[in-house]
């Protein structure tokens, strides 16, 4: 007990580090592990990413500290967060960065502290990087316009009866550019035409609407499809449709599964989402800070390239396409909701 080491004669006992009030002894009992995640617009990160990293950590290892921070889209209060992290004795980082460039500074000064950063979700241009755990995100793409263009062909839709917006997400986010190649590479190939399109800062759903809204004035019913890189940004083109009174709407995309983005699909509004399960990507990423606590390296399941060229030990996830027809082979079945969730009671 804490008392003990200050007992006269006591002074082995307080040596032996088993007890050292407050004090960082090198020990990896009790370690402190930082989380940061990028944005506060979309609900993944409160709602799934950290709960369920925090849960998976504490069950590997009861001592150990979670610190948690979230940018909300500024690249320099990141910064400032994982240095404060730092400062608290954090032995790894866990990064999703807002700005996958501006990241590779936080890094470098971790890096300097011989602290390891595990590159989360969304890629940083590091060499330095432990690891990156994410999804096959140009798949995320390929999935989101495959259904999209299947809808207008179902639909009966031809190529010259007009065509399709693209709302991306953010210019800071790797991701992004990976789901828009995807996109593209089955958008481009279909003969339909993107009509225009854009880079949502921040992934800011009122900018994505606000966008949409001066698109729906230039184009107006030659829009025959939204895709939407993700659900935030998919609800926001659909309240623009609807503020412009179309109906019926076109189809939309999304990505994420979540809850909005699902009772929009029952009630007819969005066409489809991206459901990536988010749980099996935080668990790993907390065993991986567990073990790098630990001492242990694991080798990826695959290595992928940062824009600077380096190879960094990867994990991929398989993201799964989801329309009104299989809500309940998917997210319900995979315990990501319950049906109770999803059916609100009006
Ligand atoms: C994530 C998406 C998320 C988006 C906005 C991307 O990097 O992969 O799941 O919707 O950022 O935060």
């Amino acid at each position: 007990t804490a008392a003990l080491l200050l007992t006269a004669g006591t002074l082995a006992g307080c040596a032996n580090g088993s007890e050292t009030p407050g004090g960082d002894n090198g020990d990896t009992a009790g370690a402190t592990i930082g989380l940061l995640l990028p944005d506060s617009v979309t609900a993944r990160y409160e709602s799934a990413d950290r709960p369920y990293f925090e849960a998976k950590v504490k069950d590997l290892c009861p001592d150990c500290k979670v610190l948690y921070a979230n940018a909300d889209g500024d690249a320099a209060k990141q910064q400032q967060q994982a240095e404060s992290m730092i400062t608290q004795g954090a032995k790894v980082l866990v990064l999703d960065p807002f700005d996958g460039e501006a990241a590779a500074a936080i890094v470098a000064s971790a890096k300097a502290q011989s602290i390891p950063v595990i590159s989360y979700d969304r890629l940083i241009n590091s060499a330095d990087l432990s690891y990156y755990i994410s999804f096959d995100n140009e798949k995320v793409g390929e999935l989101q316009a495959t259904a999209l263009i299947q809808k207008l062909k179902d639909d009966g839709v031809q190529p010259g009866d007009g065509g399709i917006l693209m709302v991306n997400g953010s210019p800071t986010d790797n991701n992004a550019s990976q789901f828009k190649a995807g996109a593209h590479k089955v958008i481009d190939a279909s003969g339909y035409k993107v009509l225009a399109e854009f880079d949502t800062p921040g992934w800011d759903p009122p900018k994505a609407q606000d966008w949409v809204t001066g698109q729906i004035t230039q184009f107006g019913d030659q829009i025959k499809a939204v895709y939407a890189a993700n659900d935030g940004t998919g609800g926001a083109a659909i309240a623009a449709l609807k503020a412009a009174g179309v109906n019926p709407l076109p189809p939309v995309t999304g990505q994420d599964a979540e809850l909005a983005g699902i009772q929009r699909i029952l009630a007819g509004d969005q066409f489809m989402t991206v459901y990536k399960a988010l749980k099996p990507e935080a668990e790993r990423a907390a065993q991986l800070a567990v073990d790098l606590v630990n001492g242990k390296t694991d080798k990826g399941d695959t290595t992928v390239k940062t824009k600077g060229g380096a190879d960094i030990q990867s994990f991929l996830l398989v993201p799964v396409a989801v329309t009104v027809d299989n809500i309940e082979s998917t997210v319900v079945a995979d315990g990501f909701y319950k049906a109770s969730d999803i059916c609100t009671a009006d």
